[in-house]
């Protein structure tokens, strides 16, 4: 099982201004409430890239790629879903820059779990589905428009139609 990183302490890597470290982590990121389901993120430790550098005036400026997938019933039909995201994020944190420079995962130590979670929620889309073009349910019935591509109902005659047609012609 590999070893979870939640929180990592930059200063404990020695770097010196110019220098860089790329590190491959792996952070737990808590599940998803969306739309009333629950969607976990899989694997449950998600392989993290992050690349480290240490900028001029003790700051640092740092990377971060990763790939997970959101397991949860689809949006559309209901049927499970798996869309799979890939995130990469970049944050700068420099002491002394005033708030746009300023890392809300950065204290003592980087709030790697923190920011993977949001990095994550950012590329959400609106909908989880089980696939781009999920036809979802028949709004009449429910049937799974994806299993029956050529599902349809009669068409109700308009009331107009239905009054035309108790006229009697002699
Ligand atoms: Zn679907
Ligand atoms: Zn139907």
């Amino acid at each position: 099982m590999p070893q979870r990183t939640d929180l990592f302490e930059l200063g404990r890597l020695g770097l010196t201004s110019g220098e860089g470290r790329r590190l491959d982590l792996f952070v737990h990121v808590d599940p998803f409430d969306y739309g009333g389901s629950t969607y976990a993120v899989v694997p449950e430790l998600v392989p993290v890239r992050l690349d480290v550098s240490r900028t001029t005036g003790s700051g640092w400026a740092l990377r971060l790629r990763f790939s997970a997938t959101l397991e949860g019933p689809c949006m559309r039909c209901l049927e499970p879903a798996s869309p799979a995201f890939e995130v990469d994020a970049y944050e700068v944190h420099q002491p002394g820059g005033g708030e746009e420079l300023s890392s809300p995962y950065m204290d003592e130590e980087l709030d790697l779990e923190a920011w993977a979670r949001d990095a994550l929620a950012l590329v959400l889309p609106a909908q989880l589905t089980c696939r781009a073009d999920c036809a979802g349910l028949c709004p009449q019935c429910g049937a799974n428009l994806n299993h029956e591509p050529d599902h349809a109902h009669e068409t109700q005659p308009s009331a107009r139609w239905a009054k035309l047609s108790e006229l009697k012609f002699d």
